[in-house]
C-alpha cells in the first residue's frame, strides 16, 4: 500500500506541499478572526467553516492542534461604529463578539483553543513596534509609526508582488507623510475623532494598526515561527503580506510555514460583501426556515479553495440533501443487519481525501457511499459514519426522529384559520396561514384536517 502523507496547498510557494509540522504530532494554527463591529455574513462564515474542517481533519489525522483566533476589537471600523451607535467601544465589540460566537456554535464550528482580543495584547504590540524602530524597519511620521517596506527583504513574496512596479504606484488620499506608498501604519497617533480610544506608548499615545495585531498575538501564543496561518483569500494582500514583513523583520525567523487561504462566497453579481449590499446572515436563513446545518452542508460540497456561488436554490438543494442523509441515518440506527465489515476499506478512502489538501467534497462522497452500502454491517457502518462525522460535523450522533410540539399560539392560529375557512373568509384564512409560516410552521390541509409541521 502506498504511504500517504498530508499535502496542503501553500499560498507562499503556490504549490501543494507535504505537510511537516515544526513539532512532531502537533500543529500550531492561527486563523484571522472577525472585526467585531457588525453581524458576520455568510461569506465571512464560510471562511470559519473552512478553518473548522481544516482543524477537524488535522485532528482526525492524529495531530494535536492548538488554534488561536483573534477578535479585532479596535480599528477604524469599530471606532466609527461605536460612535455612530453612541455606545463605548467595548460595549459594541462585546455585543458583536457574542453574536459571532453564537454563529460558530450554531454551525457546529469547534471553538478555537484561544480567542484573543486585540485590546488585551497592546503591550505585546508596543514591544514589537519598539523592536522594529530599534532595527530601523519602522519610522515615525506625523500621524503614526510606519513600517518601511523598502527595508524589508522579500516584501510581497506571498502575494507575488512586483516590488519595483508597486513602488511606483501612488495611493491618493491616504498618503500622509509616508516615505513610500505601501508603507503601512504600525501605530496610529491619537486623533480627536478617536475619542477615548487611546493607549500610552513611549513613541506617542495612540492605537495599533490592524496588521500588527495579528503578528503580536500569534507570536505571543504560538511562538515566533509556527505551522499554519489561515484566512480568506482577500487577506493575502496587504494583511498577510504585511504580517510576514513585520514579523520576520522583528525576529529574523521564518514567521509561518504554510499559508492557507479560503475562497470567496459569491453571488450572481460578484463577491458577497457589505460594500456591494448583497449580504445574507445566518439568523436571516433561520427565519426563512433553514437550519445552520443546511448552510454547513452547502459549504462542505465545495473545496475550500474554490469559490462557491450562493443562491437560495443551492441552499434548498443542500437542505434536501442534508435531510435525506438524516432520514437514512435515523433508519440505520433502527436497523440490525449483519453484513460484511468494510470499515478499513472506507476508512482508507476517507483518510486519503483529507490528505489530498483537505478535499472535503470527496470526503463527503465517501461518507455517502458508506451510508448507502447495504452490504456493510449496519452497526459497524454507523460507528464508522460517526467517526467520519468528527470531520464533517453533521451531528450524526444527535440525529433522531423529532417530535414536533406545536406551541399554543400556533395552535390558536390554526384554529382561527379553520373558523375563517368554515365561514368562507378566504383572505383572512390566507393571512393566518402566512402568520403560521412566520412562526416557523407549515400547514397542509388533509382529509383528516389541517396538518402542522415544523419548517
Ligand atoms: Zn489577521
Amino acid at each position: 500500500m502506498a504511504k500517504h502523507v498530508l499535502t496542503l496547498y501553500n499560498s507562499l510557494s503556490r504549490t501543494e506541499e507535504p505537510f511537516k509540522p515544526l513539532k512532531k504530532g502537533k500543529v500550531s494554527l492561527y486563523s484571522c478572526g472577525p472585526t467585531v463591529y457588525n453581524q458576520a455574513h455568510l461569506g465571512n462564515l464560510r471562511t470559519y467553516l473552512f478553518n473548522d474542517v481544516l482543524k477537524r481533519s488535522l485532528q482526525y489525522l492524529g495531530y494535536t492542534v492548538t488554534q488561536v483566533m483573534n477578535m479585532t476589537d479596535v480599528d477604524d471600523k469599530t471606532i466609527k461604529a461605536s460612535q455612530a451607535q453612541g455606545i463605548p467601544l467595548r460595549a459594541l465589540t462585546r455585543k458583536y463578539e457574542d453574536l459571532f460566537l453564537a454563529d460558530l456554535t450554531a454551525l457546529n464550528i469547534l471553538h478555537p483553543t484561544h480567542i484573543t482580543r486585540a485590546t488585551e495584547y497592546i503591550p505585546e504590540m508596543i514591544t514589537l513596534i519598539e523592536t522594529l524602530i530599534k532595527k530601523k524597519y519602522a519610522y515615525k511620521a506625523q500621524d503614526g509609526i510606519y513600517f518601511s517596506i523598502a527595508k524589508s527583504k522579500n516584501y510581497g513574496k506571498l502575494a507575488n508582488l512586483d516590488k519595483q512596479k508597486k513602488s511606483q504606484e501612488r495611493i491618493k488620499g491616504d498618503e500622509y507623510d509616508k516615505q513610500h506608498a505601501h508603507d503601512f501604519a504600525l501605530w496610529k497617533f491619537h486623533m480627536p475623532e478617536d475619542g477615548d480610544v487611546v493607549w500610552p506608548a513611549a513613541f506617542g499615545p495612540g492605537r495599533p494598526g490592524w496588521h500588527i495585531e495579528c503578528s503580536a498575538m500569534s507570536m505571543k501564543l504560538l511562538g515566533t515561527s509556527f505551522d499554519i496561518h489561515t484566512g480568506a483569500i482577500d487577506l493575502l494582500f496587504p494583511h498577510h503580506t504585511n504580517e510576514i514583513a513585520q514579523s520576520e523583520a522583528a525576529t529574523g525567523k521564518k514567521f509561518v510555514h504554510y499559508w492557507l487561504h479560503g475562497g470567496f462566497l459569491t453571488m450572481k453579481e460578484g463577491k458577497m460583501s457589505k460594500s456591494l449590499g448583497n449580504i445574507h446572515t445566518l439568523p436571516e436563513l433561520i427565519t426563512q426556515g433553514y437550519l445552520p446545518a443546511h448552510y454547513r452542508y452547502l459549504c462542505l460540497q465545495t473545496h475550500y479553495r474554490s469559490s462557491l456561488q450562493f443562491s437560495f436554490e443551492n441552499l434548498e438543494a443542500a437542505k434536501q440533501a442534508y435531510e435525506r442523509v438524516k432520514r437514512k441515518i435515523i433508519e440505520l440506527k433502527a436497523t440490525t443487519h449483519k453484513g460484511a465489515d468494510k470499515t478499513k476499506d472506507y476508512q482508507t478512502q476517507f483518510t486519503s481525501t483529507l490528505q489530498n489538501d483537505i478535499n472535503i467534497p470527496a470526503a463527503l462522497q465517501v461518507f455517502l457511499k458508506t451510508l448507502d452500502d447495504i452490504s456493510f454491517n449496519s452497526q459497524k457502518r454507523l460507528a464508522l459514519l460517526e467517526h467520519f462525522d468528527e470531520v464533517l460535523g453533521l451531528e450524526v450522533k444527535n440525529m433522531k426522529e423529532e417530535k414536533v410540539t406545536v406551541p399554543k399560539a400556533v395552535q390558536a392560529l390554526v384554529q382561527a384559520r379553520e373558523e375563517a375557512r368554515a365561514t368562507k373568509q378566504w383572505a383572512e384564512a390566507d393571512i393566518l396561514r402566512t402568520r403560521i409560516k412566520e412562526a416557523g410552521f407549515i400547514l397542509t390541509d388533509t382529509s383528516q384536517g389541517p396538518k402542522v409541521e415544523k419548517i
